[in-house]
Parts: structure tokens; sequence; C-alpha cells
């Protein structure tokens, strides 16, 4: 601040005092502005208010230009807009992994939605049996169909299929050892690892044989007075090639039957089809390994394709045990996943229409030709919107099953891939740019980068208006994201 400015002036001053900085307005005026209106209506005088004292504030503190009325409400609105907007929201997941656990995993049919929505809102059966009128058992909404599907004479269901191995590990086999194959001690998708679950359940683990070669006679030499459980982890997500050799599932079985120790089973997909009958790569089903094994847990959202859950499934008196373990009560589920899993099972019971109407198989089954063809039909369209922004074609590239089924094998399929255009210098900070501005859209684009282009698998593009909306969304945004970077 100058000096003479200062000074109280005396008359003769020369100099004028600089303007004041214009005070921003009150809160009180700008909630009166006719602009206000919306956003009052919208979310609320409390939140509005909220809204506009934090821009006022900027102001003050100098982090924001000071502005027009209209310009300090817009501000408060674009604010209250990002405040508000649902945080967990649907995305397009075209990155080629139709089960994509960070994406949500299996996509419910509508069957699941509609069972779901019916009984979000008010009361309903879940723990009340109608014929008799007195307190039911929630597991029994869903028992029947799994014994149906599965030949297995009992089930429960838990938040998870981690949950439903600590259970059974739990339940029957606390404070005693557990046998397993060193070449199973996995991890799953980052923080399942079966000996600190096995840790966690009060178990302690044997663990027999060696990382690629495990024989039934090791199992044989291990069971003793203190074994618990014989267990059998699938290789869900990862494949040991070479020299290998694991015990036989019924060798396995009928050993633990002569001994007189439970084995169980974990699975992981909840396959409940032959695969090989829809043209997929053979996996094993449940149904299976309950021809050797007492129990078997799955998870519901893989290849079951309903929702998050874990079942266990076999031996009556197991199941029993199961269910009376305390930590059952902490893993329970809710109305809604009883409500969607029944739905979801109940579509096995026709399997004449399963493949056109459980989504996961209709996308597993989905024909190479049928994609490929939807991306030279997609193709003229989304050249033409981004004309200049983006070299586009239809190219061939592999899915993956996901969710740690069948690790290795590939499922031929197309995307649209996205090359810089030709005059681009930077082509990684483009594709990069590209990638963060499909997840901008009003609903997120998810792609992957590789060899050098952003490819859209078209495998899992069902909704192709919503797609092509999110097209025109990022070719209006092209301009001004050009002119940014
Ligand atoms: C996926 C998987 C799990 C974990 O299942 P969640 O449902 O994700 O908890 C456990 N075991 C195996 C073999 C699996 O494949």
């Amino acid at each position: 601040m100058n000096q003479s400015a200062n000074r109280p002036s005396v008359g003769a001053a020369v100099e004028t005092p600089p303007p004041a900085r214009p005070r921003p307005p009150s809160v009180e005026r700008l909630l009166t502005h006719d602009r206000a209106a919306a956003p009052l209506a919208a979310y609320g005088r409390t939140a509005v208010t909220e809204a506009i004292r934090a821009e006022l504030d900027a102001i003050r503190s100098g982090r924001a230009e000071m502005a027009p009325e209209t310009v300090i409400l817009a501000r408060a609105e674009t604010r209250l807009d990002a405040e508000q907007r649902i945080s967990l929201r649907p995305v397009l997941n075209l990155t080629g992994t139709v089960l994509h656990t960070n994406l949500g995993r299996a996509l419910l049919p509508p069957e699941a939605a509609r069972a779901v929505a019916a009984v979000m809102t008010g009361a309903s059966n879940l723990e009340f049996d109608l014929e008799r009128g007195e307190r039911g058992e929630r597991d029994s909404h869903v028992e029947a169909l799994v014994q149906r599907l599965t030949g297995a004479e009992a089930a429960v269901v838990v938040n998870n299929n981690a949950a439903a191995v600590l259970l059974v590990l739990n339940a029957l086999a606390m404070r005693k050892e557990v046998i397993v194959s060193r070449g199973e001690l996995v991890e799953i998708g980052g923080s399942f690892r079966v000996p600190d679950v096995m840790a966690r359940a009060g178990c302690r683990l044997r663990e027999v044989g060696t990382t690629n070669r495990t024989h039934l006679a090791d199992y044989a030499e291990a069971i003793g007075p203190r074994t618990g459980l014989v267990m059998k982890v699938h290789p869900s997500n990862y494949a040991i090639h070479g020299f290998t050799a694991e015990a036989d599932e019924a060798d396995l079985g009928r050993l633990c039957r002569e001994r007189g120790i439970p084995f169980a089973v974990d699975l992981g997909s909840g396959n409940l089809i032959d695969f090989a009958a829809y043209g997929l790569p053979p996996e094993p089903t449940v149904q299976a390994a309950l021809a050797n094994a007492d129990l078997v847990t799955f998870s519901g959202d893989k290849l079951l394709g309903a929702v998050q859950c874990g079942i266990v499934a076999g031996r009556r008196d197991l199941i029993d045990r199961v269910r009376k373990n305390p930590l059952k009560r902490a893993l329970r589920v809710d109305k809604m996943t009883y409500a969607a899993l029944e739905a979801t099972l109940r579509l096995y019971l026709h399997p004449e229409t399963l493949r056109e109407r459980l989504p996961t198989l209709r996308l597993l089954t989905r024909p190479e030709a049928e994609i490929r063809a939807q991306g030279e039909r997609l193709l003229p369209g989304v050249s033409e919107r981004l004309a200049g922004q983006a070299a586009i074609s239809v190219e061939p590239c592999t899915s993956q099953i996901g969710s740690g089924a069948l690790p290795v094998e590939t499922l031929p399929s197309a995307c649209l891939a996205f090359h810089p255009p030709a005059d681009e210098r930077r082509a990684g900070a483009w594709l990069k740019r590209l990638a963060a501005r499909l997840r901008a859209m009003p609903v997120p684009v998810i792609g992957r980068v590789s060899d050098g282009a952003l490819r859209l698998d078209l495998r899992t593009l069902e909704n192709e208006a919503v797609f092509l909306a999110q097209i025109d969304a990022l070719a209006g945004s092209a301009s001004t994201s050009r002119e940014e970077t």
C-alpha cells in the first residue's frame, strides 16, 4: 500500500486513493437472486447457503476472482453439482474383461433387479415361514434351488466366497489342522491369501507336497488325530505348467471318507453349466466337485452370474455345523442379495433360454464375427463424430473371462481402436488424455491402452445408444481439451 494514500487527505491532496476492492454481496442477497431459484429447488436452502458461503470465502481470501452475482451463483451451483453427484454409478466396461472385479463383476439379469426392487422398500418374508406363521430361515429362499441345481444336500449363503471359506474353516477345523497342497497356497484378488484366512479362522495350516507336485500319499501321511479338514483350492487366477502333479479329487475324496475327515473344495467360480457345450473352454462345475467333496465353496458373482455372495454347498450334517457357527451371523447377507440370487438361480431351471437371459453367459458366448460386425456398423458414426481427432479402426483383440476364471484362456473379440492422429508427436500423452476424457463422460467409458492405441473391446457393449451418446459428448468436449493442453 502506498504511503500517501494512508495520509489523511487535507483538501488539496493530488493523489486519489486506489479504488476500494468491490465487496462481495451478502449470502442473503444471493439467496434471493432469481438465479438461486433452481439450485434452491434442487438442493435445498441449507446446501445452497453452504455453497454460497464457500464461494464468498474463496473471493475474500483471494482464491477466486470477484465476479458478478450471477457468476458467483453459477460457481456455487457447479460446486453443488459436483458434491451431490452420486459416487457409485454406471460405467461402460469395454476393457475386454467380462467379470471385472473393479467394475462390479457380474451384471445381474433384469429378473434379479426386479426381484430386488420388489423386496427392498417394504417388508418381506426374509425370515418368516408363511405356511406355519412362525420364524423361518433366510437361507430357505435359495437352498432348494441350490440342491436342485448342484445335487448338494444343503447350502448356506454368506457375504462372499472369502467369507464362505473363512466360515467353513472356522466351523469345521478351529484349533485343528487343515491339510492343503503347497501348490494351492494362493493369493486371490489381492487380499485373499489362503494361509492368512486359515490363521484368522483359528486353524493350523498343514502344508503337503511341493509347489509343483503333490501326491495322494502326501495327504495320506499328513492325516492324523489333529486333522480337522482337508481342503483343495481351485487355481483360479494362475496356472502351473511343466512337471506338475496334483492328487485326483476322486481319490482324495475316497481317502478322506476312509479316514473320516471332511473334504472341502474351494472352487471360486461357481460354474453350474457345461462350458464346452457353449463353445467355451472347459471349467469345473460345482456338481462335479460335489461328487467328491463334502463341501464346496464358490462365489455368486463370478461365472454363476448373480450377486456378490459366497455359497457353501454340500453334506447336510456339515452345513448344519456351518450354519450354527456364530460367524455365520456376522457374515450373513441382506434380503436384496437373496432376492437377486434366487431370481438368477431360477433362470438356470430353464436352460433353453439361459444363454440369452444370463448376461455373463450371453457376453462370454458372443461370437467373434458378431462382435466384429458390430464394430464395422459403429465405425462410420464414431469416426464421423471424432473426425480429425483420432484415427479409428476395427481391430481384432482378445477378451478375458476375468475374476480369476480360466486365467490362461482368452476369447477372440473385436475392438474399436483409437490411434493418435498422424501429426501427434506425443502419442503416450495423447492416449492418456483420451482415456481420461472417456472416463470423464456422463457415463464413464473404460477401455484399455495397448500397442499404441486406446482399445474399446465391444464384446461387452450391449447398449449402443448410451455408448454413442458418450461419443457425442466426447466430440463436444474436444475443442476445450485441445486448448487446455
Ligand atoms: C474368487 C475366489 C475367492 C474369493 O471369492 P470372493 O467372492 O471374491 O470373496 C476364493 N477362492 C477362490 C478359489 C476364488 O477363485
